[in-house]
């Protein structure tokens, strides 16, 4: 229904009060809605296109009264294999997005960790002609984490790394000494990549799910646009933040910083 409700209000007393908080919490009501529409519009505009591309193919293989050759079966399975991981990733970001997102926190050894992944990472890097290295400036730092969230984490920012930067390039993977930040202390990882960078006006979108720098340029490196918001989503769960950094043409610094477990 219409929740654009909105009760005048004159009276001072304890009943304007009240008016005044009813008008409040419509207003809220109204955004969340807004912002529900938008999420079930961006979806449907995300799955259409992959899922018009494989009905055009099937149709086109029929028409000719072909069997479906193995190269097009190939690329359809692609298809498919993307659509899983959009479906995926929706998932994860609708429960994180409500707050309802089961996290399973241990203390993790961050370095350990990171070493792991940017072991794991190092292949895909160096098919790309990228050199990737990890590094620790401090001491070793236990976090307080969902070590299979958390991972999902770096995974996002060393694939968006490698993804937007071209042969020769260097992705580094840094833990930096511990900072203190609102009144807590805070470890520093940082992900920093010699790639294309991002425009200072685009810094502030990023982390909107969906949002691409170019989604000319974006479209074809097979990401969801989803990457950054979830990672987003995952740190804040664990207490922490993120922040970027980026100079077009030189690299960008993508830096999560998670509470320390003392
Ligand atoms: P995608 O699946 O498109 O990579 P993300 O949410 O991970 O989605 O990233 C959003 C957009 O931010 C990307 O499309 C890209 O334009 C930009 N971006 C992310 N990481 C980097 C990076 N390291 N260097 C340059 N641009 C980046």
């Amino acid at each position: 229904g219409d929740l654009h409700v909105n009760v005048p209000v004159k009276s001072k007393d304890e009943y304007g009060k009240v008016i005044r908080t009813f008008n409040d919490m419509t207003l809220r009501l109204r955004e969340a809605e807004d912002a529900r529409r938008r999420l079930v519009a961006d979806v449907a505009h995300e799955l259409r296109t992959p899922l018009s591309i494989m009905q055009l193919k099937l149709e086109n293989a029929q028409q000719a009264g072909q069997s479906v050759p193995p190269e097009m079966l190939l690329r359809l399975h692609d298809e498919v294999i993307r659509l899983g991981l959009l479906v995926e990733d929706l998932h994860v970001l609708s429960l994180a997005e409500a707050g309802r997102l089961a996290l399973d926190c241990k203390p993790l050894d961050l370095s350990a960790r990171l070493e792991q992944i940017v072991d794991d990472m190092n292949v895909e890097a160096e098919e790309n002609g990228l050199e990737m290295r990890f590094s620790s400036n401090t001491r070793p730092v236990t976090v307080m984490a969902d070590a299979r969230r958390m991972t999902q984490v770096f995974i996002n920012l060393l694939t968006n790394a490698v993804r937007y930067t071209s042969e020769g390039g260097k992705v580094s993977v840094v833990i930096e000494d511990q900072v203190w930040d609102q009144n807590a202390l805070y470890v520093c990882v940082s992900v920093i990549d010699s790639g294309i960078g991002i425009p200072a006006d685009e810094l502030a979108h990023l982390f909107d799910r969906f949002y691409r720098v170019e989604k000319a340029r974006s479209r074809h490196t097979g990401g969801t646009g989803l990457g950054l918001s979830i990672a987003h989503h995952l740190v804040r769960a664990h207490g922490g933040f993120i922040r970027v950094v980026s100079e077009p043409g030189q690299g960008t610094t993508f830096s999560v910083f998670l509470p320390v477990h003392t």
